[in-house]
């Protein structure tokens, strides 16, 4: 996979797409071509920016549909809370998302690029219409670069920085809760410093990435990007030039000076370099810097559909197909891949079946392990439960002592947790001495505290009492 490209057709190659030989960044002002992809593209991105707005509006069985809960160490997905504890649940989620985007980039290529990460969608779809709206098209654009913005370009930052900020709002929604937010923004920012920092940063960075930075991110930031040489291999779907079709290019002019020449079908128009957010020239090959965004597809085709060509001079297809004609589909990662995905998730998927709806752990006592009470003849354990609720609403238990035959001093009995929240209870187990007596060697005598729910959550769980020996 090439590194480097052409800024224009014709053009010697540059270091990078987005550079002028002296250095100099060269911003993109891609063409737009409206065809079938592009019309494609809009609906997916209109849909994804609609669910990423409302999606921390939305709950389900009471609790928000998404809500990634940092301060508490409490995640929830579709109705079910996670805790910090989960770890076996995050590592075989983060395992099929990983899994998923190697057999996703494998068959594929860049789909996500190009279709559905956010960088590319509120480029396309968001930010750039709207920098059209105030300073034209490309042409204009330019224009307004060599002799300065002006109030046009003013305006447009301004409705960037609006833009930004809401989407920094959205996003913190994701962290804190649409409740907890609104109640924020009806207060003063001192009273959320750390809420309201992280809010101007992130409107400052998206702000500073789609006014400026833009195509940067995926050329040079984004790690993904960085990976495609090892995900894909050359059966993977990509956004390619048939160059046997193409070649030898020659425009008009050429073709009317030369008519013996036998031309391929590329008129050399340059379509589909000046349509490229990332300004390459998808003859050269594959490209690093390509985001499979399917412009070039959808401005070639215009070009031959005027020349009353076949379609496809840049389609989607793999290496092989372009080269040799034809790709495989069974090869060795698209086994392997599908196996550890199925595994993963069932392994998820039984984990997520046994998760129950609280979750009780037995701790010793802060203080001393045991008490000696009654010269001798009695002694106290000092122990503690803690009891987290994962249900929506808030619950009350009851603790008891099943085993063995014994007195529970529990100050808080029922304890009541609310919803996703963890609560101690701290609690004296007074058992005959003579227990110890009977379990000389060790001092210990296993016991089992019952932890229930005025519904039917019942939990036993075991322990082991200390005493003198
Ligand atoms: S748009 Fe098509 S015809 Fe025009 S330069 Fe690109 S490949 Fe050639
Ligand atoms: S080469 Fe084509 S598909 Fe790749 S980034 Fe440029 S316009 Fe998009």
């Amino acid at each position: 996979m090439s590194t480097s490209s052409g800024g224009a057709a014709g053009k010697p190659p540059e270091v990078l797409s987005t550079m002028y030989d002296d250095g100099r960044r060269r911003y993109m002002r891609p063409r737009l071509f409206k065809g079938r992809f592009w019309q494609a593209r809009r609906v997916l991105a209109w849909f994804l920016i609609l669910a990423f707005s409302l999606i921390p509006y939305l709950k389900l069985n009471g609790k928000p549909l998404m809500l990634l809960d940092l301060a508490n160490r409490q995640f929830t997905l579709f109705g079910k809370t996670f805790l910090a504890t989960d770890t076996i649940l995050l590592m075989l989620f983060m395992l099929s998302v990983l899994i998923s985007i190697f057999l996703l980039t494998a068959l594929f290529g860049r789909v996500w690029c190009g279709w559905a990460c956010p960088q590319t969608v509120y480029l396309e779809f968001l930010f750039r219409p709207i920098e059209t709206l105030f300073e034209g098209g490309p042409e204009k654009q330019r224009r307004l670069d060599r002799e300065g913005g002006g109030l046009r370009r003013a305006m447009k930052n301004i409705a960037f920085l609006g833009i930004a900020a809401f989407l920094s709002h959205t996003f913190l929604a994701y962290w804190v809760g649409i409740d907890k937010l609104f109640q924020w923004m009806q207060q003063s920012p001192v009273e959320h410093p750390g809420g309201f920092l992280v809010m101007a940063a992130v409107t400052l960075l998206i702000f500073v990435d789609f006014a400026w930075f833009r195509e940067q991110t995926c050329i040079v930031a984004c790690p993904y990007g960085r990976f495609q040489s090892v995900l894909l291999d050359r059966n993977s779907l990509i956004v390619g030039y048939d160059h046997e079709r193409g070649e030898s290019r020659g425009t008009t002019r050429d073709r009317k000076r030369n008519p013996e020449t036998d031309y391929g079908d590329c008129i050399d128009c340059g379509a589909c370099v000046k349509t490229c957010p990332t300004g390459i020239d998808i003859r050269r090959g594959l490209q690093m810097e390509c985001v499979n965004c399917t412009q070039c597809i959808d401005a070639c085709d215009q070009v031959m559909e005027k020349l009353d060509k076949p379609r496809g001079l840049i389609r989607y297809s793999s290496q092989n197909e372009l080269e040799h004609g034809r790709s495989e589909f069974i090869r060795p990662r698209l086994i392997f891949y599908p196996l550890i995905l199925v595994l993963a998730l069932s392994l998820l998927g039984f984990k997520l079946h046994g998760i129950e709806s609280a979750e009780v752990k037995v701790l010793r006592g802060l203080s001393a392990p045991y008490t000696v009470l009654d010269g001798g003849e009695r002694v106290s354990n000092s122990v503690r439960l803690r009891i987290t609720n994962r249900e929506s609403f808030e619950r009350p238990f009851w603790i008891e002592l099943a085993e063995p035959a014994g007195e529970l001093v529990a100050p808080m009995n029922p304890i009541r947790v609310r919803p996703g929240e963890t609560e101690t209870a701290a609690v004296f187990v007074i058992t005959d001495a003579g227990l110890f007596g009977q379990a000389a060697v060790t001092g210990e005598v296993p016991a089992v505290f019952t932890v229930r729910d005025s519904l039917t959550f019942l939990k036993r769980t075991d322990y082991k009492l200390l005493g003198p020996k």
